[in-house]
C-alpha cells in the first residue's frame, strides 16, 4: 500500500467543479491583482477567524515581515521566537532589520516555553512571535502576561493553525496581529504562494496593506517605500472555494488523529499531547521514536511517506552561526529534533491507510528501534 504524506490531487478531485469555475471566472473578469475576489476572500477569512480585518499578502513569510514592520519594528530591536520552527519565522524577523532571539520549546506541546521567554527580554525587546506549531495554539495567556509586563507586541505565526482555538477563541485574534500562510500544503492552501495578516486593529490593517502595496492606499500616493507582496485574484478565488470546506477537512484531520491515537495506543509511541483548553487542527501529526532515521527509511521502503519538522533547530542552522548560540540553551528543541517524525496527515486519508502506517511503524520499531 502507498501512503503519501499529503495528497493535494485527492482534495482537488473532490472540489474540481467549484475550483475550475472559480478560476475561469477570475480569468474572464481579469481581476488578477486586487479586485473583487481578493476583497471577498479577505472578508470571508476575517469572519472565519472571528477577526475584524484581513489583509491578503504574497505569502506567509511576508505576512510576518509586514506585520512586524507595521508595528514599527526594525533595526536595533529584538524579537523573540521559538527554536523549533520553519526558518520563515525567524527570517521574517531578520528581514525587518531586527535581531532574532531564540527560546527553547516546551517538551510536551512543542510550542515556545513561556517561562523561558522572560529570561531573554532586554530593553531592546519589542515583540514575541509565537508559532502555533503543528496546529496547536500556544499558551497565549502566559505570553500575554509577559507581553503586558514588558510592553511587547505579540505577532502570531499561525501558518500551521487555520481554525485552531484557544479557550474558544480562534487563532488570529489572540495577539496584536496574526500571520497565515496559504502555501499549497497548509491546512488552507492556495495553488501557489499566498498569505494573510489578520488583526482587530484598523490602523494596523491599513499600515499592513500599505507596506504590502508599495507604501500606498491610493494609486500614486506613496507615503513611504513598501514592498510588492499582494494576494492575487486567482489564489483568492481558489481560497474562497476551499474556505467553505475547511471546517469539514479539519474535522476529518481530527478524526484521523483520533484513529492514529487509537492504533498507537499501547505501542509505546507517544501521540501528540493536546492541552486541555485548545482545539488542535493537526496540520501535522508528530510522534517521537528513537533511531528515527532508520525507522523513517523502513517506512519509506513500505511505501509510507513521512517528514521531519524540523531536523535542525533554528539556532543550530548555518544561517544563524553569527548569533553564536550555545545549543545547551535549547535542550528540548535539540532532543526533539532527533526523535520527531511526522506521519501522513490530510483530510482524505483513509482508515485502512492509518491502520497500515501504525502497523508498519510498530514493525519498524521492533526491527530498527533497538539497534541504536
Ligand atoms: C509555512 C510556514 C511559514 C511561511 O509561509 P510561506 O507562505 O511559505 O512563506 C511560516 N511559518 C511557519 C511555521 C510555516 O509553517
Amino acid at each position: 500500500m502507498k501512503v503519501p504524506f499529503v495528497d493535494l490531487d485527492a482534495q482537488y478531485q473532490s472540489i474540481k467543479t467549484e475550483i475550475d469555475a472559480a478560476i475561469a471566472a477570475v480569468i474572464k473578469s481579469a481581476a488578477f491583482i486586487g479586485g473583487q475576489y481578493v476583497k471577498q476572500f479577505e472578508n470571508e477569512f476575517a469572519e472565519y477567524c472571528r477577526a475584524k480585518y484581513c489583509v491578503g499578502v504574497g505569502n506567509g513569510t511576508d505576512a510576518i515581515y509586514i506585520a512586524l514592520r507595521a508595528l514599527g519594528i526594525g533595526p536595533g530591536d529584538e524579537v523573540v521566537t521559538v527554536a523549533n520552527s520553519f526558518i520563515a519565522t525567524s527570517e521574517a524577523i531578520t528581514m525587518t532589520g531586527a535581531r532574532v532571539v531564540f527560546v527553547d520549546c516546551d517538551p510536551q506541546t512543542y510550542n515556545i516555553d513561556c517561562e523561558k521567554v522572560t529570561t531573554v527580554i532586554t530593553p531592546r525587546t519589542k515583540a514575541i512571535v509565537p508559532v502555533h506549531l503543528y496546529g496547536q495554539s500556544v499558551d497565549i495567556n502566559a505570553l500575554k502576561t509577559i507581553a503586558q509586563a514588558h510592553d511587547l507586541f505579540i505577532v502570531e505565526d499561525a501558518a500551521q493553525a487555520h481554525g485552531a482555538e484557544y479557550n474558544g477563541c480562534r487563532v488570529g485574534t489572540l495577539g496584536d496581529a496574526a500571520c497565515f500562510s496559504f502555501f499549497p500544503g497548509k491546512n488552507l492552501g492556495a495553488y501557489g504562494d499566498a498569505g494573510a495578516i489578520v488583526t482587530n486593529d484598523a490602523s494596523l490593517a491599513d499600515k499592513c496593506r500599505m507596506i504590502a502595496n508599495h507604501g500606498r492606499l491610493k494609486k500614486y500616493n506613496h507615503e513611504f517605500e513598501g514592498v510588492n507582496s499582494r494576494l492575487d485574484g486567482l489564489q483568492a478565488a481558489i481560497l474562497s472555494v476551499k474556505l467553505k470546506h475547511l471546517d469539514t477537512w479539519t474535522h476529518r484531520r481530527r478524526d484521523n488523529a483520533a484513529l492514529y491515537k487509537e492504533y498507537l495506543n499501547d505501542s509505546g509511541v507517544p501521540s501528540p499531547y493536546v492541552a486541555p483548553n485548545v482545539k488542535h487542527v493537526y496540520h501535522l501529526f508528530v510522534v517521537q521514536v528513537s533511531n528515527r532515521d532508520a525507522i523513517q527509511q523502513h517506512l519509506s521502503s513500505k511505501g509510507i511517506a513521512t517528514g521531519i519538522h524540523y531536523p535542525i533547530p533554528l539556532p543550530n542552522l548555518m544561517a544563524y552561526r553569527y548569533l553564536e548560540y550555545n545549543m545547551s540553551n535549547f535542550p528540548n528543541a535539540t532532543e526533539l529534533s532527533k526523535k520527531i517524525l511526522s506521519l501522513p496527515m490530510f483530510a482524505e486519508l483513509q482508515r485502512k491507510q492509518i491502520e497500515y502506517v501504525c502497523t508498519e511503524l510498530q514493525q519498524a520499531i521492533k526491527y530498527e528501534g533497538d539497534k541504536e
